[in-house]
């Protein structure tokens, strides 16, 4: 077992164990049980760790793309060698399973580097200029400055790792604050990265209440960008705050994937596919599939066998057992929401619970997986992002009719379809209004990709060039010759 780490915040260098407000407790979802406590940051020490970011931006940013891309790569491979034991944090402090948690902070060691290369490659472009008196037009991409990374519990490492690989490759200095209820598994990813030889004040890491920290950094004059992972509603709310500053802001927020299901698609690795896929991380996943949308000649069949395999998934601790399949919720409010979900269904024509249904009972947040068989398309289930194990299927007539609803949500984060038409897939994939769109499979998500979202999904991409792109600003530099 590893022993759960004291957590401490980074400030200019400096870990910090009292947080200035007090503390709060991390509770282990799969027993109850306080696994220790997270420092709140007072005013001073938010103060002090903008300072830093300021201070540590000054020496980041002057250093050359090589110098960076070594100091990460460094990282990198740190944060590798320690993946068993940093996944075995995850497991304690947010409940996936390991088979999970350990592929997580592997790819994060390899979203890093992927992010890292781009500071040895993105050298900006010369444009041919019109007058023979411009000796040169460069088209620089400079870092934006100190930015504010907020990320969430789901994936405490990989969100991390997106923003902290983009930032600090592009010559940023960051200050990261983790979701309240993950701050050691992010803390450890610090570590690596501080290991790996970064500056003091480069990378700085606070905690605490998530609005009023949140507020305060996004306002002060040092911060330059904001990057954000959470729900649609705090994304629009920090969106806003961040425009009074004229602050760049990339906001990753929720998603409702639909996922439709065509006759010609072979139909046992599809239900298969679906069922792992909807139930990966208890389905607290924002590309999560979540609106099944199922050929009608194949939808009874479908609904039966999806039920079947969801039924069979095993749910437990999965930080005393290795077998489990689905660990429990983050934390109690999530149980409270797959309940209204639930309660908004009638059993008639808004839907009726083919399988799961209700939160089992003993200590730990564990939900059912749980399937939904023709819930309307007015429901709580079909319209809101459940982000948690349940799923709702529909039928659908013709795959125009598939498409309409899949795009009648506000949502565009991932949209998914099985076929075995290639003209289908080339329609669906045009057709399907969304940020990311997987025929066939649920990869969505890898270093080299770009991963973000449309309408209120949100704006901008992580991972791929994108990820490094989006802290960076274009300036033109042009020179004329100093005499005729
Ligand atoms: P929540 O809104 O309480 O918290 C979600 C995350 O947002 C946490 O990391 C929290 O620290 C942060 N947060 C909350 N209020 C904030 C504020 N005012 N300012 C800045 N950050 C704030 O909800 P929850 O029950 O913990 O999570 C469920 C909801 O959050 C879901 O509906 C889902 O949309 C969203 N969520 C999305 C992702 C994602 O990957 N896009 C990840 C986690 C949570």
């Amino acid at each position: 077992m590893t022993a759960y780490p004291t957590v401490k915040m980074l400030i200019g260098g400096e870990w910090i164990a009292d947080g200035g407000a007090g503390a709060m407790p991390v509770i282990n979802p799969a027993t109850e049980e306080i696994l220790g406590q997270c420092p709140k940051a007072s005013t001073e020490q938010l103060d002090a760790a903008l300072a830093a970011a300021d201070e540590g931006f000054a020496v980041w940013s002057n250093m050359t793309g090589i110098e960076r891309y070594n100091i990460l790569r460094r990282g990198a491979q740190i944060l590798r060698e320690r993946a068993p034991e940093i996944a075995r944090v995850i497991t304690a402090e947010m409940g996936k399973p390991n088979a999970q948690a350990q592929p997580e902070v592997v790819v994060s060691g390899d979203v890093i580097d992927f992010l890292a290369e781009e500071a040895k490659r993105q050298g900006g472009r010369l444009v041919p200029p019109r007058s023979a008196n411009l000796l040169s037009q460069m088209v620089t991409h400079e870092p934006v400055g100190p930015s504010v990374l907020l990320t969430p519990w789901n994936f405490p490492v990989n969100l991390a790792a997106r923003k902290l690989g983009g930032a600090l490759a592009a010559g940023c200095s960051v200050i990261l604050k983790p979701a309240e209820d993950t701050p050691a598994s992010a803390q450890l990813l610090v570590e690596c990265l501080v290991e790996g030889g970064l500056p003091d004040g480069v990378i700085n890491c606070v905690y605490g209440d998530p609005g009023p920290v949140s507020e305060y950094l996004i306002a002060s004059p040092i911060t330059r960008k904001i990057s954000f992972t959470g729900s649609t509603a705090v994304g629009k709310h920090l969106g806003a705050l961040a425009a009074q500053g004229m602050k760049r802001f990339t906001p990753e927020l929720g998603g409702h994937a639909p996922v439709i299901v065509g006759e010609s698609a072979d139909f046992d690795r599809t239900v298969a596919a679906c069922v792992a896929g909807k139930f990966r991380n208890a389905g607290q996943v924002c590309v999560s599939p979540t609106r099944f949308v199922v050929a009608r000649g194949i939808f009874d069949k479908f609904v039966a066998e999806f039920a079947n395999l969801s039924a069979k998934v095993s749910v437990g601790d999965a930080g005393v057992d290795p077998s489990v399949g689905m660990g429990p919720l983050a934390h109690d409010r999530r149980i409270t929401a797959m309940q209204a979900v639930l309660d908004d269904l009638d059993g008639g024509p808004n839907g009726e619970i083919v399988t799961g249904g209700s939160a089992i009972e003993g200590s730990g947040y564990f939900f059912q997986p749980t399937v939904v068989a023709n819930p309307s398309p007015t429901s709580r289930l079909m319209t809101q992002e459940p982000f948690g194990p349940i799923a709702g299927i529909v039928p659908y007539d013709t795959v125009e009719d598939a498409v309409q609803i899949a795009n009648s949500l506000r949502y565009g984060l991932a949209a998914y379809a099985f076929t075995g038409s290639l003209d289908e897939s080339h329609y669906l994939g045009r057709k399907l209004r969304a940020g990311m769109v997987a025929i066939n499979h649920f990869a969505v998500s890898s270093p080299e990709t770009p991963f973000g979202g449309v309408g209120d999904s949100g704006f901008g991409s992580e991972s791929g060039v994108e990820g490094y792109l989006g802290y960076t600003e274009t300036k033109l530099i042009t020179v004329a010759k100093s005499a005729p």
